[in-house]
């Protein structure tokens, strides 16, 4: 449906082909080109329920239109549920920017997406996610109050390595429960995509004396990295065989599947990567193989709790974020538990959680917030 927003009469959307695009279950869907700068980009904004939708921006070369529509789609409803279960009076939102992040992340194409995203006026709030960097939402800045997660004295920063210390209290969790201990002595760890989260994450394994694997395409810093923790390196398309304890998948999602389920060789599956699952069937699939699987939305949460409290009402605290980050162990530890008393999936009980909190909307936001131009 092309569409001039009614909220876009400015002279901004003049400068933009907007095609709004109607989803059933979402509240907006906006697909917007701005030839003279290369923008081709996807805005998805799922749900603000319980507050302005916040998301990262994925800058990624898609093999075509349909398969990042699909990718924002499934991005945007996880945020809801990732901040909803976590009651950070936040919705759900998610960008795509369909680009080759090294060839074509031009400051022409940052700015006009800036631009882009100043006509939402706030209902959507950006933060960097895969192929965006802290950098990147400076340049983004330059044209919109509405992002997140900047380098700067009041904004709460880098998110990853807060995402990456949630996972490490998520594997702790899965330590717990499969070995009655959160120590991961001797354990081995497999982590797919030691990018910004998969490298922290991995340090914090290694001073916590867990044997290491890792796997990227980007094979200069695998090795590096590989030799600063003494892992052992595998290629990426042998990571579905890997013998480990606990995989990590740190990189793409949809990596869960009917095709890779049979073949994984780990206790239980507990990383970053959003939407692990390629479909909501597959946290049953993984149950009955036995395989312990921490629902990517809790465990991933660090990130996001960490830019929630740029919007405390006392301003970024990193020690209240911490502390927060924290309780995932906790979440964690309690759908584990109920999942083997119900007898049902993790991801069933954890997207029973999170769907109870916002039909009933707990933890909705009640202060709206005021951005810092
Ligand atoms: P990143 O781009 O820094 O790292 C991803 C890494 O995965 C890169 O090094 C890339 O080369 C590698 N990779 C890509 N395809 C691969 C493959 N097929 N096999 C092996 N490696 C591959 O991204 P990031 O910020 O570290 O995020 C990683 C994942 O965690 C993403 O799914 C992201 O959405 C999710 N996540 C990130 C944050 C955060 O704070 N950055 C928060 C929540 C969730």
């Amino acid at each position: 449906m092309k569409s001039t927003l009614s909220e876009n009469s400015s002279w901004e959307a003049m400068m933009f082909d907007i095609n709004e695009i109607p989803i059933e279950g979402y509240e907006k869907v906006i697909e917007i080109r701005k030839k003279e700068a290369g923008l081709h980009a996807i805005v998805a904004i799922h749900s603000t329920k319980l507050g302005p939708a916040l998301g990262g921006i994925r800058i990624y070369p898609y093999k075509n239109r349909d398969d990042a529509l699909n990718d924002v789609l499934r991005l945007a409803k996880g945020m809801t549920y990732k901040s909803a279960l976590v009651e950070l009076g936040l919705g759900g939102g998610k960008s795509v920017i369909i680009a080759d992040p090294k060839k074509e992340k031009t400051k022409e194409l940052l700015l006009a997406f800036g631009e882009a995203l100043n006509m939402l006026k706030g209902s959507y709030i950006a933060a960097e996610d895969v192929g965006s960097t802290t950098e990147d939402m400076m340049i983004i800045k330059e044209k919109t109050p509405y992002v997140c997660a900047l380098p700067t004295e009041k904004s709460s920063g880098d998110p990853s390595p807060y995402t990456a210390w949630g996972v490490y209290r998520g594997i702790q969790a899965v330590a717990e429960f499969l070995w009655d201990t959160p120590h991961l002595y001797n354990k081995t760890v497999f982590i797919q995509g030691v990018g910004h989260v998969g490298s922290k994450l991995a340090d914090m394994l290694f001073w916590h004396k867990a044997n290491l694997i890792f796997s990227d395409v980007d094979e200069k810093r695998v090795k590096h990295l590989a030799q600063k923790y003494g892992a052992k390196v595998v290629d990426p398309n042998d990571c579905f065989d890997v013998e480990c304890d606990i995989f990590s998948p740190c990189a793409l999602g949809g990596i869960i599947n009917e095709e890779t389920i049979p073949r994984l060789k780990c206790k239980a599956v507990a990383g970053s990567a959003n939407n692990q699952l390629k479909l909501p069937t597959d946290g049953d699939r993984i149950y009955e193989r036995g395989i312990l699987y921490a629902p990517d939305f809790i465990i991933s949460a660090g990130g996001i709790i960490n830019a929630s409290y740029e919007f405390h009402p006392e301003g970024y605290n990193p020690v209240l974020s911490r502390n927060k980050i924290d309780h995932i162990y906790d979440t964690l530890t309690e759908v584990f538990a109920r999942s083997k008393n119900e007898k049902r999936s993790t991801s069933d009980i954890a997207d029973e959680f999170a769907e109870h909190k916002i039909a009933n909307l707990i933890g909705k936001r009640k202060e709206p917030i005021i951005f810092r131009k």
